[in-house]
């Protein structure tokens, strides 16, 4: 029942999993939700630490993108000062918006990883576009008021996984590594 939700791997956060993770399993573009997952939600501007990752994802030669259901003047001003490009309005759960996005790209869904914090939105528009999600733990305590009624589906789900032992340590999928 709860299949849709199963990620191919779950991190703290992504600033624990290291740039090679990614390489070991041929990401070459790296689709990366803002909210909760880089940042807090209050922040136009990203913080040091992130523009680092996004840094050193770039690189390794992987493409990232920020990918988020916020409005684009939010979600623009951000990624223009982190330096990447972004899917702003992304409506994830649903997969359109990214899979129109990668069908410009010319890449294929088998390099395309996404990491994000949320089941509902997240992980589900992840398996819409057939592209592996690395799930994630919130990076600030508090949400945006839109992501609560979510959080109450996610939290039950998210535990149960876990129970279940269907929410692999990322070190555990690390390729070659
Ligand atoms: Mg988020």
């Amino acid at each position: 029942m709860f299949k849709r939700f199963i990620p191919f791997a779950h991190a703290q956060s992504v600033y624990e999993v290291p740039v090679e993770f990614f390489l070991n399993n041929g990401v070459k573009l790296l689709l990366i939700d803002l909210d909760n997952t880089l940042d807090s939600y209050r922040l136009y501007e990203p913080t040091d630490r992130a523009v680092e990752k996004l840094n050193e994802i770039k690189q390794a030669g992987i493409t990232p993108i920020i990918v988020s259901n916020n409005k684009e003047k939010r979600v623009k001003r951000y990624a223009d000062a982190a330096g990447v490009e972004c899917i702003y309005s992304a409506h994830k759960p649903f997969s359109r918006r990214i899979r129109n996005f990668l069908a410009k790209k010319n890449v294929q869904a088998s390099e395309v990883m996404l990491v994000g914090d949320q089941l509902m939105t997240d992980v589900l528009a992840a398996r819409g576009a057939h592209i592996r999600v690395l799930l994630t733990e919130k990076v600030v305590k508090e949400d945006q008021w839109t992501t609560h009624i979510n959080r109450l589906f996610d939290r039950p789900i998210r535990k149960h996984l876990a129970k279940k032992g269907k929410l692999p340590d990322w070190r555990t999928k690390n390729g070659q590594i």
